[in-house]
């Protein structure tokens, strides 16, 4: 079984090295397979033993071999975030077809928080790309009942959309389309506890932020980090936290 687990772990560090590729390259409309990984500082090409998700990083302590210059911790920090989410997503689905869906699922999620870090922006390429292979796959695996993707797709578009009208350009275009596309993934029950969750953690983060005074109540924040956070969560653990919910209130 630990042999599986690291299996998973090794082809999620290597997807979570290829996802930091698409996230920084597809919202500038560049090619994600040229040129090659290169230094962004000095233009050095990247051999192999500098390609290796993590490691590469660790023992080049964080810096270009070629330059010296710092390279961004966003990138084994979204490596080792794959790696992680692919070991749990097979922890908690196992060998079932639903695992089909959870893997492209935290795949959108990691994507969504690169490009939106770097860039504040969630580009619709990535949305479509996502959106037709969620429809073939929920058709194949369907939610119960199949209409609750639907139901969950239009909702979350429309309540984004009231959100994003309320607040005044607090929530962007970007975060509408992908709470549509997360609610055709998830359905009703579950696209409504992950918006729930992705602002009470936003919120909270924007709260101690000002405490610390470390964000003023001015800064924009990217809200795709929040979002993909309460979507994993509502994803892996919509049913624990209804049913605790649950007995809370009666
Ligand atoms: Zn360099």
């Amino acid at each position: 079984m630990v042999f599986v687990y690291l299996f998973f772990f090794a082809i999620g560090i290597i997807f979570g090295s290829f996802f930091n590729v698409v996230g920084l390259r597809i919202p500038k409309k560049r090619s994600i397979v040229q040129p090659r990984s290169h230094c962004p500082h000095c233009g050095h090409f990247l051999s192999w033993y500098e390609l290796i998700p993590i490691f590469s990083y660790v023992l080049q302590k964080g810096k270009c071999r070629s330059c010296r210059v710092p390279i961004s911790a966003i990138y084994p920090v979204m490596e080792l975030f794959t790696g992680l989410l692919f070991v749990f997503s097979f922890y908690k689905i196992g060998f079932s077809k639903e695992l089909l869906v959870a893997l492209p699922f935290v795949s959108l999620l990691i994507i969504i928080t690169v490009s939106d870090l770097s860039y504040k922006l969630i580009p619709n390429r990535i949305l479509i790309f996502f959106f037709v292979l969620f429809v073939l796959l929920r058709t194949w695996i369907p939610l119960h009942p199949w209409y609750d993707s639907i139901i969950g797709m239009t909702v979350g578009f429309i309540l984004l959309y009231i959100i994003a009208i309320v607040s005044n350009g607090g929530m962007g275009g970007g975060d509408i389309k992908l709470f549509a596309v997360l609610g055709y993934a998830l359905g009703l029950k579950g696209v409504l506890l992950a918006f729930f969750l992705s602002t009470l953690i936003g919120a909270l983060f924007g709260l101690f932020g000002i405490i610390t005074k470390q964000l003023s109540r001015k800064s924009a924040i990217p809200f795709g980090p929040f979002i993909s956070i309460g979507a994993v969560l509502s994803y892996f653990y919509e049913t624990e936290i209804f049913h605790w919910y649950i007995q809370l209130i009666i």
